[in-house]
């Protein structure tokens, strides 16, 4: 059987449109799609892509790992749903991001680069702060802001995701 592709949304505004026939997106990557470039909306829509949501089950399960592997704190929601929804249907993910590379290998999930050459190896990473260097819990749930993860609640540096 041929191979389908989830696709992320550097993916949907720079893969040629005729891969991108048949491929599966997220909802939410519409309203990101139509704020960057409305004219890629409209075409992406005309070729035939396909605009589901993951199911509970596999949110869940990317989610629990996204924690195990620490890449939790640098995916969105939308990077979330779409390595969980790749999972579920055993797609191809077509993705840069080498947070949502990394979880996907964790996950079994087969991925594929749009431009760089993407993670060679498999890292876990850690909550640590800059300043003392004590080390969180990895949050429970993505962030909206990408690289955000708070302040140390001991000496008020900022947080970051270090390789563990
Ligand atoms: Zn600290």
């Amino acid at each position: 059987m041929e191979d389908r592709f989830v696709v992320d949304t550097s993916a949907l505004l720079s893969w040629p449109l005729t891969e991108l026939n048949g491929a599966i997106i997220v909802q939410s990557q519409v309203k990101e799609l139509e704020r960057h470039s409305p004219t890629r909306a409209e075409m992406v829509e005309a070729v035939g892509v396909i605009i589901s949501e993951p199911t509970g089950d596999s949110i869940s399960s990317a989610s629990v790992t996204a924690m195990e592997t620490g890449d939790m704190g640098g995916l969105s929601i939308t990077d979330l749903h779409l390595v969980a929804l790749a999972y579920e249907r055993n797609c191809v993910l077509v993705t840069d991001d080498y947070r949502m590379q990394n979880l996907s290998e964790r996950m079994g999930v087969r991925w594929k680069s749009v431009s760089s050459d993407g993670i060679s190896e498999f890292w876990i990473w850690k909550v640590k702060c800059v300043g003392c260097g004590r080390e969180f819990d990895s949050p429970e749930s993505p962030t909206n802001k990408k690289g955000l993860l708070g302040e140390c609640m001991d000496c008020g540096s900022d947080l970051k995701l270090k390789r563990g």
